[in-house]
C-alpha cells in the first residue's frame, strides 16, 4: 500500500481533481489528503496567534486558517508570518474573511501578500446589491495577489437570496423536494455558482477549493457526494459545529470516513470544540488518526492495545500502552527528521496470553503482558519473532529501549 498517495486496496481510488497549490502544499490531484486546522486566538494578538499557529503546525497541521475580521487583525497578519518565519515555520496561512474581506484586503495589501489562500463564505460576502460587487472585489484581489481561494459555504450562513430562489424553483416542480433536500441543493448551488462566477471573473480553476459544511452527518455525506459528481475542484471536508469531546470526534469521523472511503475529500479539518483552556492541537491529532487508521496516510507510529477484560485485573498494560504512545509522540519530531518511513512502524501492547502473542506478532514490535494468574513475564515480538522475555519492575523502560533500538536499526537514515 502506498500510504503517502492514499492508493491502497482498502479505500477506493481518490476522485480525480485539479491540483491547487497553497504555499508549499498541494491540494487535490494525486497529492496526499491534507490536514488543516484553525486558530481560536484573537488574530490582532500577533504573539498569541503566532504561538498557536506554531503549536498546530508542530502537531502536524499542514495548513492553518486564521480569522481576519478587523483592521487590527489584517495588520497583524504580516507580523504573524514574520514571527513564524523566525521560528523556521513556513506553514501555509489561510485568511478567513466574512462581510468586510474586500475592504480589509484592499486596504492591507501586506495582509493579502502574507496569506497563502483566502477563504470566502459566499453567504457572508454582502447583502442585496452589494453582494455581487463585493464578491467580485474579493476575487479580483485574489487574482491580483495570485492567491487561491476556498469557497466555503456553511449552512449556518447560507446566502438567503439564493435559498429563496432555490425554494421558489422547488415550489414550481411537479413533485417538490422536501425541506432537507432543498437545503442541500441550495448548499451545492451556492458553492458551484460561486466557483463559476469566480472563474468568469478571472480566477483560474486550479486556484479554487470548495467546501460545504453542515453539522449533520447524513447531510454532509449527501452534499459532498453531489458536489463530487458535479465538479473537479478539490474538496475540503469537515463537519461544522461538530461539538466537544467524543461526540465531536465520532460525528466528524462517521461523516468523513464514509466520504474518504469513496475517494471524496482532498483536505480535512476536524472542528472540535476544545474544553475551556483545552489543547487546540487535539483536532490535528484526531484528523491524523482518522486518516491513518483508514490506511490513507501515515503520520506517527500507532499503538494497538487490547481493551482489557476480566483476565487482566491490573492497570499495568494500560499504563504501558499510554507510556509507549507518549514516548512515540515525544520522539517523533526527531525520528521523522532522521529516519525514513518510521511513521509506518506499528506497536502492540496486549493484556494477556489470549490474543497477546498473536496481535504482537502482527506488529513491528509487540509485547504481551501477563494476565491474572499467568507467570509474570512479558514476551516481546519483533517483526513477528519472539526476541526476549521481559520481567521485573523495569519492563516499561526496557520496552522503550527496544523500540528506540528498532527505529535506529530498521529505518534508513535520511541524508
Ligand atoms: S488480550 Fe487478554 S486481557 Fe486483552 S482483551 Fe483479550 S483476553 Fe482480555
Amino acid at each position: 500500500m502506498d500510504m503517502a498517495s492514499g492508493n491502497s486496496n482498502g479505500p477506493l481510488s481518490r476522485r480525480r481533481t485539479r491540483t491547487v497549490r497553497v504555499g508549499g502544499v498541494s491540494i487535490g490531484g494525486a497529492h496526499p489528503i491534507v490536514v488543516q486546522s484553525m486558530t481560536n486566538t484573537d488574530t490582532a494578538d500577533e504573539v498569541a496567534t503566532a504561538i498557536q499557529v506554531a503549536q498546530l503546525a508542530r502537531a502536524g497541521s499542514e495548513i492553518v486558517r486564521i480569522t481576519v475580521n478587523t483592521q487590527e487583525a489584517a495588520r497583524a497578519v504580516p507580523k504573524i508570518r514574520g514571527r513564524l518565519l523566525a521560528m523556521n515555520l513556513d506553514v501555509p496561512l489561510v485568511g478567513d474573511f466574512h462581510f468586510n474581506g474586500h475592504k480589509l484586503l484592499s486596504e492591507n495589501p501586506a495582509c493579502a501578500e502574507a496569506l497563502d489562500k483566502l477563504r470566502i463564505n459566499p453567504g457572508n460576502v454582502g447583502r442585496g446589491a452589494r453582494r455581487d460587487d463585493q464578491f467580485a472585489q474579493l476575487i479580483e484581489l485574489a487574482c491580483k495577489h495570485r492567491k487561491p481561494v476556498r469557497i466555503g459555504v456553511n449552512w449556518g450562513s447560507l446566502d438567503p437570496a439564493l435559498l429563496a430562489r432555490v425554494m421558489d424553483e422547488n415550489a414550481k416542480r411537479d413533485q417538490p423536494k422536501d425541506a432537507v433536500q432543498v437545503m442541500r441543493e441550495a448548499m451545492t448551488a451556492s458553492a458551484l455558482e460561486s466557483a463559476a462566477k469566480a472563474e468568469e471573473l478571472g480566477l483560474p480553476g486550479d486556484a479554487i477549493v470548495l467546501s460545504c459544511k453542515v453539522s449533520g452527518v447524513q447531510d454532509l455525506v449527501a452534499i459532498y457526494r453531489d458536489l463530487a459528481a458535479r465538479c473537479d475542484y478539490p474538496l475540503h471536508l469537515g463537519l461544522t459545529e461538530a461539538g466537544m469531546g467524543s461526540k465531536g470526534i465520532v460525528a466528524s469521523t462517521a461523516a468523513m470516513a464514509v466520504l474518504l472511503q469513496e475517494g471524496i475529500g482532498d483536505t480535512i479539518r476536524v472542528s472540535l470544540t476544545p474544553e475551556p483552556n483545552g489543547d487546540r492541537t487535539r483536532e490535528v491529532i484526531v484528523a491524523q488518526e482518522m486518516l491513518q487508521t483508514m490506511g490513507l496516510r501515515a503520520f506517527t507510529p500507532l499503538v494497538a492495545a487490547c481493551p482489557g477484560c476480566g483476565r487482566t485485573t491490573s492497570t499495568v498494560f494500560q499504563e504501558l500502552a499510554q507510556e509507549i504512545q507518549a514516548h512515540v509522540r515525544d520522539k517523533m519530531p526527531q525520528w521523522r527528521l532522521h529516519y525514513e518511513g518510521v511513521e509506518n512502524m506499528t506497536l502492540a501492547v496486549m493484556g494477556c496470553v489470549v490474543n497477546g502473542p498473536g496481535e504482537s506478532k502482527h506488529a513491528s514490535i509487540g509485547i504481551s503482558l501477563p494476565g491474572s494468574g499467568e507467570t509474570p513475564v512479558a514476551p516481546v515480538y519483533v517483526d513477528g519473532e519472539k526476541t526476549v522475555t521481559l520481567k521485573g519492575d523495569n519492563i516499561a523502560a526496557e520496552f522503550r529501549a527496544i523500540v528506540d533500538e528498532y527505529v535506529a536499526r530498521k529505518y534508513p537514515r535520511r541524508a
